[in-house]
């Protein structure tokens, strides 16, 4: 894992986080700064830097993952109204940190298209 990745730390407990979900291959914790009621970051426990760099070695992983979050999305009660999925990619996607992540957003309408 890269020493200086904010989620690899999140993810072995050196950085603290509100535990969502956890597995061998994925995991997932509350965003620090809630976007929604509800806005969870769901992340594959290998360091893969964006979805751009995910290759056919990680099929499974990503395929879980969506999984993973379509069940906390069902668990928080989400798929009644609906919710978004986001996953920020490069300067113009707006990433900030260079650990793929997707974004569980919801508890409110959320407007449309992005700014
Ligand atoms: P991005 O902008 O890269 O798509 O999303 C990064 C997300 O990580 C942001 O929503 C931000 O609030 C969240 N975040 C940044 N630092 C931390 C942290 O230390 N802990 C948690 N739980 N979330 C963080
Ligand atoms: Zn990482």
């Amino acid at each position: 894992m890269p020493k200086d990745c904010l989620f690899c730390k999140i993810i072995s407990g050196e950085i603290p986080s509100t535990e969502v979900y956890r597995d061998e291959e994925i995991f997932a914790f509350e965003d620090i700064n809630p976007a929604a009621p509800t806005h969870i970051l769901v992340i594959p426990i290998k360091h893969i830097q964006d979805i751009s760099s995910a290759t056919i070695e990680d099929q499974e992983t990503m395929g879980k993952l969506l999984l993973v979050a379509n069940k906390i999305a069902e668990d928080k009660g989400l798929t009644k109204d609906g919710f978004r999925y986001v996953i920020n990619t490069g300067a113009y996607g707006g990433q900030t940190v260079f650990h793929l992540h997707l974004h569980i957003l919801g508890g409110r309408s959320l407007g449309w298209p992005p700014g």
